[in-house]
């Protein structure tokens, strides 16, 4: 068997992909579908990190909006991403996956903290390590984090999971004529503003040359088709 061109990936999550249906909070069946996600990823020979958001829960910015400080509201948001990553570990857990959650932010009692040569080894047994808690630092983003431990764990490719099969040149949910861009470079998402994941992040993967893949989590299988080299995404690199 080849070795697949993205052997080991960062699978990023927002935190919104875990509400389903709902409007708020972590649907536990909507965690169970993601899990199988990656479990089939796992099972086609990835390795795999994972990152996931807080926003289904909290976020700095709408609580400074309404009188949080801001510092404050940041580290509530981390906080959510601890929830989000230990309520996806469980659900691998029980799936059969073996999961490590590292927290950039140190919870000892919770899970690991972030050491990166421990969750190399991590990798290198065929776990899955969930990195919570963002980059530790407020005023940072999930996104920022997940370009930034794709970097450190040497990621082949970053994996953005959104609830559209890519970047298209206007919103496809409101102009149907929207059209899909099948691969774009680092300097066109940034210099358009074309809305990949934020600008930190952008920067720091062009920078250490890591490819961005846009695709449909909500579609199963998808995960696992994109990485064959099937299915629809918009690949973003030099
Ligand atoms: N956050 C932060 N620093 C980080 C990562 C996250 O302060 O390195 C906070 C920030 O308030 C953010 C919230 O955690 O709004 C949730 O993360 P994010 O908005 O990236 O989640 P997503 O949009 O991916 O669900």
């Amino acid at each position: 068997m080849t070795s697949p061109r993205f052997k080991r990936i960062l699978l990023k999550l927002s935190g919104e992909v875990l509400m389903g249906q709902g409007q708020f909070g972590i649907d536990p069946g909507t965690c169970e579908r993601v899990a199988r996600e990656v479990m089939a990823a796992r099972e086609a020979g990835h390795e795999i990190c994972l990152v996931v958001g807080g926003g289904n829960i909290f976020r700095g910015v709408a609580g400074a909006a309404q009188g949080i400080d801001r510092t404050t509201g940041d580290y509530m948001g981390m906080l959510a991403t601890v929830m989000n990553a230990l309520a996806m570990q469980s659900t691998l857990e029980r799936l059969g996956v073996h999961t490590r959650v590292q927290s950039a932010v140190q919870m000892d009692k919770v899970c690991e903290p972030f050491i990166q040569r421990r969750a190399m080894r991590h990798i290198e047994k065929g776990r899955v390590v969930i990195f919570a808690a963002g980059t530790g630092n407020p005023f940072f983003t999930t996104d920022s984090g997940a370009a930034l431990r794709a970097a450190e764990m040497k990621c082949d490719a970053l994996f953005k999971g959104t609830s559209v099969d890519g970047v298209y040149d206007a919103d496809p949910k409101k102009v149907p004529e929207a059209r899909r861009y099948e691969t774009l470079s680092y300097d066109r998402v940034l210099a358009d503003n074309l809305k990949v994941m934020d600008a930190a992040a952008v920067a720091l993967c062009r920078d250490n040359n890591i490819p961005i893949a846009v695709f449909n989590i909500r579609e199963p299988g998808n995960l696992a088709a994109v990485l064959r080299g099937e299915g629809t995404s918009t690949l973003v690199q030099n």
